[in-house]
């Protein structure tokens, strides 16, 4: 068994777990108006109708993290993390467009942004799925991350800062479908295309993520590593990028068919 192996089963038993602890039943009604009211709270007076909500449309948002005055972590190949995530968002966006989903993206350019501007961009497009995007050059393969908020009681919803609350049920279930989705990746010629690449499952505060009202994920790119350690295939590398958007896109239209049956509710 190899350490990807572990990491993978270690991730799969957290989902597990977590989705033990609180039965999406338990979420269920009670705290559907949660979303909306943080999502009211923060919308300016005239804005338009949330793009997914009302229409019924199957919305997907992609967060290009960083951007501007914030480059983000140090890559190799002297890229900066804000580029490489741009990178990504806009291959992502393509392939899904492709397919026939709405994407709406935070950046489409080298603008600074802050997490607020972030998280108001994706809660008025009421998207099925929140992907922010990082890349890293520390651990290996797909890092995937879910707010570490507690999953809201009935009582505690509408604070802005705590929005994700409602949805972090929702949250593990899609970072339940990415993970199964990059195991099955395993494609390609080359002896590092042949393997799966690694998944780790992580619960972290992300400012913008907890504010954001949808099933949402911090995706962070690492790069590939042999057995004794060393980089393989780096986070710049094109044909390893295209791999794990690949996976990311086929994530998303597996995880359309289970939006299809719940809709924008957490
Ligand atoms: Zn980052």
């Amino acid at each position: 068994m190899n350490t990807g192996q572990t990491i993978r089963r270690l991730a799969a038993a957290a989902i597990a777990i977590a989705a033990l602890r609180v039965p999406a039943s338990a979420v269920g009604q009670q705290t559907a108006a949660a979303p909306q009211a943080a999502a009211a709270k923060a919308k300016p007076a005239g804005s338009p109708a949330p793009v997914g909500a009302e229409s019924g449309r199957f919305v997907v948002l992609l967060d290009a993290a960083h951007g501007g005055d914030d480059a983000g972590a140090h890559l190799a190949n002297s890229a900066a993390e804000k580029t490489v995530t741009l990178a990504l968002s806009v291959r992502l966006r393509s392939l899904l467009a492709a397919r026939g989903v709405t994407v709406v993206t935070t950046r489409e350019d080298n603008s600074t942004l802050d997490a607020d501007a972030r998280a108001l961009k994706a809660n008025r497009a009421a998207p099925a799925a929140c992907l922010s995007l990082h890349a890293t050059e520390s651990g290996e393969g797909v890092h995937l991350f879910v707010s570490s908020l507690a999953p809201a009681a009935a009582a505690n919803f509408a604070a802005w800062k705590t929005a994700q609350a409602a949805w972090v049920t929702r949250s593990l279930s899609l970072a339940s479908t990415v993970n199964s989705t990059l195991e099955r990746s395993a494609q390609g010629d080359t002896p590092a295309e042949a393997v799966a690449i690694p998944v780790l499952l992580a619960r972290t505060s992300l400012p913008g993520l907890d504010s954001m009202s949808c099933p949402a994920l911090g995706i962070e790119l690492a790069p590939l590593r042999s057995a004794d350690g060393k980089v393989s295939v780096e986070v710049t590398d094109a044909s390893y990028e295209s791999r794990v958007v690949d996976a990311l896109a086929a994530a998303v239209l597996s995880w359309r068919g289970d939006w299809q049956t719940k809709g924008h509710q957490p």
